[in-house]
């Protein structure tokens, strides 16, 4: 990426020219809000929407919504949407079908996505869109939905004031400040009755939307205070993941007892697959009305985590939730490596949060970190039985 000199500062009295600057655009909006007793991403009308004073708490199996003793507009770190569901969206009509007498007509979807403007996006999560990009856009299978949604996007990036209970980007080097992928990234300063944000430019079009509103170039103080918040939020993770040596290590625990401890506790609801912010799979639906007129094909989400994802002619590959699990981390954290040459995991910490019973990834990690030899006694214990 351009390196573009300067940062500035933007006053929050200021902000809602931002938001107007780029309607007049024709971007949409969208950023946080609370709804539902969460803060979600959502289409924005003004800065009004966003959670002023909100912060979470989070944990495994989680999330509660507490009042901050300030105005701070970004002062909670990521709930359970991410920006997947405007790029790839959970459920998308492919085409439709139309009976003509003894034949039908298929209709192409016109799928003409808004050109949306994302507030408040973390670098854990550009870094999550750069996992979809590379699968989505620039693998040999690219998906034309998601670059339709994708190529005019505009992203407004938020370094974290604070991390969460079950945030670990730093272990996967993946934040908390956001380095690249962004047009605009802003970081969020409270000092007594002073409120603003210090702004680095990424892209000519984030030089366009910054020369659109006022500003001023942030003094070294300033922007020294934002360094300072986002070096104190690197210090505050909730979780920590060991990573070296974390592809090896899963490939030779296939047969680690862990693998039937984490069993006995899952549910197998699929819940860490739709909150985690790279997982992209999916299936395909055909749907008619009753009088046989109308036919519909959408393609929807889909989960590793159910049985039918790995159904082939009579049966499922992963009939256990043992081998469901194992199959979820060790592509997340392993096997993804290959495949792409990244992780699949960014360390948002959403998969820990809104698991029902919290399993934890970076305690399942550690446990089979720490308990190998004893996965090598069980597998020589099988293999001498066999
Ligand atoms: S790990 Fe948790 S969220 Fe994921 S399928 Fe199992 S119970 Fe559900
Ligand atoms: S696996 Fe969990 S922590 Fe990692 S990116 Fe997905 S939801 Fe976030």
């Amino acid at each position: 990426m351009t390196q573009f000199q300067g940062k500035f500062r933007l006053e929050r009295a200021h902000l809602q020219r931002l938001f107007d600057a780029l309607i007049r655009r024709g971007y949409q909006i969208v950023g946080p809000t609370v709804r539902d007793r969460a803060i979600v991403y959502e289409q924005l009308n003004s800065v009004a929407d966003l959670p002023m004073g909100w912060a979470d708490e989070q944990d495994g199996g989680s999330y509660r919504l507490k009042k901050r003793d300030d105005e701070a507009l970004f002062g909670f770190t990521v709930g359970p949407h991410s920006w997947k569901q405007f790029l790839h969206p959970p459920k998308q009509r492919l085409w439709r079908a139309e009976r003509q007498g003894k034949s039908f007509d298929i209709i192409q979807e016109d799928d003409k996505p808004p050109k949306y403007a994302f507030i408040g996006v973390r670098s854990c999560d550009l870094h999550a869109i750069a996992v979809q990009d590379r699968v989505l856009l620039h693998d040999r299978s690219a998906d034309p939905i998601y670059r339709a949604r994708r190529e005019d996007c505009f992203i407004v990036a938020v370094n974290c004031g604070q991390a969460g209970g079950t945030c670990f980007c730093v272990s996967m080097m993946t934040g908390p400040k956001a380095t690249f992928g962004f047009d605009l990234a802003m970081t969020e300063v409270l000092e007594g009755e002073r409120h603003y944000f210090v702004v680095e430019v990424g892209t000519e079009k984030g030089v366009e939307a910054i020369n659109e509103i006022t500003h001023c170039e942030a003094g070294d103080g300033e922007q020294a205070r934002a360094e300072q918040i986002v070096a104190r939020t690197a210090t505050q993770m909730g979780r920590a993941m060991e990573t070296a040596d974390i592809k090896e290590l899963l490939y030779r625990n296939y047969e680690h007892p862990r693998w039937d401890d984490v069993a006995s506790r899952c549910l197998t609801c699929a819940n860490c697959t739709m909150v985690c912010p790279t997982c992209f799979c999916t299936t395909v639906e055909d749907v008619s009305d009753l009088t046989g007129e109308h036919a519909e094909r959408w393609r929807r989400w889909d989960s590793c985590f159910t049985m039918d994802f790995s159904y082939v002619h009579g049966g499922s590959v992963r009939a256990t939730p043992r081998s469901r699990y194992r199959q979820w981390m060790t592509h997340k954290l392993a096997t993804w490596i290959d495949q792409f040459g990244t992780s699949g995991c960014i360390g948002c910490g959403r998969c820990i949060t809104w698991c029902p019973v919290g399993i934890d990834l970076t305690e399942e990690t550690r446990a089979i970190r720490e308990t190998e030899a004893a996965g090598s006694q069980s597998r020589e214990g099988i293999s001498g039985n066999a």
